[in-house]
């Protein structure tokens, strides 16, 4: 029975072959388990993208939720953790075209049926490789249950639920300005923008009054950081509290170089310490401007198209690019004196997030979705407490973006994604309408699946901050307006991992580090060793290295204690025996031996409520600070003066406790010392043994 152990530990070796008897035990999935299991604990992993690569923040989030299912499925819940992966549209098809580009090709080329046909290729080769980076750290999520937001169970979920907001007269198709890219042809959320800091100028331009005599040549003055729109404009605009401008309001200004009378409107949306506090009104070209058109029945005119040039609409400029526009557009106002001034002027501009061109915003006809009813819903789950954020600041995020909440553009003029289920319609669904519902759609919804009905709702959502608005508010409404059950009870917001120095990661600046080369370097159990070890208090991680050779420091102690006492060819060990042992608190046992079960016992509370608590650090700290300390430090150095054989029972069991407890953080390495160990009764792996109470 007894086997010893190698002299060094080899995580590449040990790992893979563990890996391999996890997946044979077939225990992942938690109809396999032995035994007859009630009470469920289910976490459905936030799907990567398929152009995604496994990054710190996914193998933080992925450590973070192997923990919880591990303990639970000691504990002896039916656990699941179930996979997945989203089509990721823009994402992807960007992806896709990049390729046909350096074939000189655009998807027009191909047309929509083989560019999609061309995307489903690249699907299948490279759409599950984050998967299987997962499996490298650990990961034990139900492989058999892995989804894809595309799969056609999946489909007649989103058409379902399309249906159902359609019926209630949620959704409708409207013209708005909106977030347009003109390289990827399609309108995008807000929330799919990045800015960047520019440095751009500020023109003070000189719209003439009608009324004014022609002695005077002051006019009216307007701030704008982009003359070329003001070929579209329609009105100027002043806050009506503004005693500057009180006189004006009503009266008319000559829009120069189209020649055109335009109102001077009163808009309390114009903020007076904006320039001169009178601003252009562009509807068609500004989110604001178009408002604030709609609101005083203004014209909207076009003067730049969805390619991103000027239209017919801006005449002297028609097929320039905005940019050029603009250059003209100066030059002629100068000519006639019309720019006050100009100042130098920092602002962040849009962009694409996807391709980074630069976002023009334009009118245009899209679906939506009325946001008033299901934002209540969402906020008052989580106010009367069905769902907590933990930690609870991130509630904030979430509330302010509901309270400002504008309809939701659902469509997006993109091939790749869900096809928006109206006749004749060619848009496709914005990709978080599909991710909105992955809680339930895994399951099989609208089909009432038995696996629906086991696992839904879920227990943990666990995911980063950034997408608390993107995706947790939108699968909370979901989940209640479609199965009148919130998808989970607790959000676990984890800490974002940061440079040494603080800095975001990012791998197109080199500072990105990939979580798989630390598995090759280190093995995976000391690099979740480290990354949990870091995760204290909710704050951000400033990774080092050092943290996960710390854990490999720690992986090697292990191994060397287990191996030693192995090397004692102990008897055959009575696990049940030595739990009696532990609590009749024998006379026979000394106080050294009081003394470790004592901490052992300690050692067990803090960390089970520290990990009910999601304190994942704090329990790492006290497991190590045990294992190291008072185990290896004083009681096995006691041990080789006692030297009998009560000691090597007391040896082992804590060495099995601490391996149970250690199981859901470093489970390789424990798995491995488990199977030599000699146990009566020993179970098929350490990962279905019982949590130590
Ligand atoms: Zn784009």
């Amino acid at each position: 029975m007894t086997s010893e152990l190698p002299k060094a530990y080899d995580p590449k070796e040990t790992e893979n072959k563990i890996y391999q008897l996890w997946e044979k035990s077939g225990f992942f999935n938690p109809d396999k388990f032995p035994g007859r299991r009630k009470k469920t604990y289910t976490i459905v992993m936030p799907p990567p993208n398929i152009t995604g690569e496994l990054h710190m923040g996914h193998a933080l989030n992925a450590t973070v939720q192997d923990i919880l299912i591990r303990k639970k499925r000691m504990e002896g819940f039916k656990t699941l953790w179930l996979p997945g992966i989203d089509h990721a549209g823009i994402a992807t098809q960007n992806v896709v075209e990049r390729e046909l580009k350096k074939e000189g090709k655009t998807r027009f080329d191909l047309g929509r049926e083989k560019f999609i046909e061309k995307v489903w290729q690249w699907r299948t080769k490279y759409g599950n490789a984050i998967l299987e980076q997962l499996k490298k750290l650990g990961a034990s999520c139900d492989w058999s249950r892995t989804r894809f937001t595309l799969d056609k169970d999946y489909i007649k979920a989103v058409e379902r639920a399309f249906l159902h907001y359609y019926k209630k007269g949620w959704i409708y198709q409207g013209k708005r300005v909106v977030n347009w890219c003109p390289r990827c042809q399609t309108s995008l959320s807000d929330l799919e923008l990045e800015y960047k800091e520019e440095k751009g100028k500020l023109w003070y331009i000189r719209y003439p009054l009608r009324d004014q005599s022609s002695s005077t040549r002051t006019g009216l003055v307007v701030a704008t950081t982009r003359p070329e729109t003001m070929l579209g404009d329609t009105a100027v605009a002043v806050n009506p509290k503004d005693k500057r401008y009180e006189n004006l309001i009503g009266k008319k200004v000559i829009l120069p170089i189209q020649n055109r009378e335009i109102p001077i409107i009163a808009d309390e949306a114009v903020d007076k310490k904006f320039g001169t506090g009178a601003v252009k009104i562009t509807p068609a070209h500004d989110l604001t401007d178009w408002e604030i058109g709609q609101r005083h029945k203004l014209e909207a005119p076009l003067v730049i198209n969805a390619a991103g040039k000027m239209t017919k609409e801006s005449k002297v400029c028609e097929g320039l690019t905005p940019l050029l526009c603009r250059e003209k557009v100066i030059k002629e106002l100068e000519k006639n004196n019309l720019i006050a001034k100009t100042e130098d002027y920092s602002h962040s501009l849009p962009y694409c997030d996807r391709c980074h061109s630069l976002i023009e915003p334009i009118p245009s006809k899209q679906w939506f979705l009325k946001m008033e009813k299901p934002a209540k819903t969402a906020i008052k789950t989580i106010k009367s407490g069905e769902i907590k954020f933990i930690p609870k600041n991130f509630e904030k995020i979430y509330f302010d973006w509901l309270k400002n909440i504008k309809d939701w553009c659902i469509s997006r003029q993109l091939w790749w994604g869900h096809k928006i289920p109206i006749e004749g319609e060619n848009d496709v669904l914005d990709t978080w309408f599909s991710s909105a519902l992955w809680p339930l759609a895994v399951f099989g919804w609208p089909t009432k699946t038995k696996d629906l009905k086991t696992f839904y709702p879920t227990d943990v959502l666990s995911t980063g901050r950034d997408i608390i608005n993107l995706w947790v508010a939108r699968m909370v409404f979901s989940g209640i307006e479609l199965t009148g059950q919130a998808p989970f009870h607790t959000v676990l917001i984890h800490p974002t991992v940061l440079t040494k120095e603080g800095k975001k990661m990012s791998k197109s600046l080199g500072t990105g580090i990939d979580p798989i080369n630390l598995c090759e370097k280190y093995g995976a159990d000391s690099t979740r060793f480290g990354i949990t070890w870091q995760l204290m208090k909710g704050q951000d991680v400033r990774f080092t290295e050092d943290n996960i050779i710390m854990g490999r420091k720690f992986c090697n102690k292990i191994w060397n204690a287990s191996r030693f006492l192995l090397m004692q060819k102990p008897p055959l060990i009575d696990a049940d025996k030595l739990c009696r042992l532990t609590q009749i608190k024998s006379k026979n046992l000394t106080s050294a031996d009081k003394k470790i079960l004592k901490e052992l016992d300690k050692t067990i509370k803090s960390v089970s409520k520290d990990l009910e608590d999601f304190q994942f650090g704090r329990a790492s700290h006290i497991l190590y600070d045990f294992f190291w300390h008072d185990f290896c430090d004083i009681y096995i150095e006691k041990s080789k003066e006692q030297n009998d054989e009560k000691t090597k029972e007391i040896l082992f069991y804590v060495l099995l406790t601490s391996l149970k407890l250690l199981h859901p953080f470093i489970p390789f390495i424990t798995e491995e010392i488990y199977q030599k160990l000699p146990i009566n009764n020993k179970k098929q792996c350490l990962m279905i043994e019982e949590w130590p109470v």
